[in-house]
């Protein structure tokens, strides 16, 4: 579901500095804003913290140095994530009350503040426009489209994909697994409303795409296999074609796939 307030925000601030195309300028908005932006050498582990500075009354956002981070890209989203807390307004508002934020949970970080930081992040690195664009000349992507649009605006192809997800009319799905479990699901608006609600699987099925590329560490490349929902949604009724498109996420683990369920005429019987 596209989450309409927040995609108008990250709207806004592209507006207001100029961004409006790839990629978007984090150092300017911060600068902008009087934000410092500070890296830390050492940060396993570490993603983001944005605090602010009583006494100069100013705010500032340590991050991973980018130079010795394993992807720049997690590093924009992590800053991008961290002024998410600064622009949504409750946020900063606990921040300025002296609330730190850090990514790990705990703190103000519940759950869902993550999870609208999450949104306006990907929402300002890739903008809706540029999406529904897109969607208009075609309504569907393949997965290396998204990966290249992810590489156009230096977003990481996982928020690329969220992105894709949340703005299709197609019936499809990410799902990211780590070493074959499953660690993330999400549906569009058309798959959920045929059901595909959740896959009802804790580890990637036999004769997925993502398993084949456990299977075989040689494969770099996008695996595609052509299935059928059985696979994926063993649990449901009725069965249709399905398309499943994996990508490793760098030397991480992680596997990302993109499910796609074709039409409601080429349903099987
Ligand atoms: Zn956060």
């Amino acid at each position: 579901m596209i989450n309409c307030p927040i995609e108008k925000l990250a709207d806004e601030v592209r507006a207001s500095y100029g961004q409006t195309s790839s990629p978007v300028s984090l150092d300017t908005i911060a600068e902008g804003e009087g934000i410092s932006l500070v890296s830390i050498e050492k940060c396993e582990g570490f993603h983001g913290r944005i605090e602010f500075l009583r006494e100069a009354a100013s705010f500032v956002i340590y991050h991973p140095d980018p130079n010795n981070a394993p992807n720049r890209k997690r590093v924009r989203f992590s800053i991008a994530h961290e002024l998410g807390h600064y622009f949504i307004e409750p946020h900063r508002e606990l921040l300025v009350a002296g609330k730190s934020h850090n990514s790990t949970p705990g703190f103000i970080c519940d759950n869902e503040l993550e999870v609208e930081a999450d949104e306006f992040a990907a929402a300002l690195l890739i903008p809706r426009a540029h999406i529904e664009q897109r969607l208009q000349r075609r309504s569907f992507m393949t997965l290396a489209e998204i990966l290249k649009m992810g590489d156009d605006w230096q977003s990481s192809a996982r928020s690329a994909t969220i992105r894709y997800v949340r703005y299709t009319g197609e019936a499809c799905a990410m799902v990211i697994s780590k070493q074959g479990k499953l660690t993330k699901y999400i549906p569009s608006d058309e798959a959920e409303a045929l059901g595909f609600r959740f896959t009802g699987l804790k580890v990637a099925p036999q004769g997925s795409a993502a398993i084949q590329l456990y299977n075989d560490s040689s494969k770099r490349n996008i695996e595609q296999v052509h299935i059928t929902t059985k696979t994926w949604f063993p649990y449901l009724n009725g069965e249709r074609d399905l398309d499943e498109e994996a990508f490793r996420l760098g030397d991480t683990g992680y596997v990302l796939s993109l499910l796609s369920m074709p039409a409601e005429e080429d349903e099987r019987d």
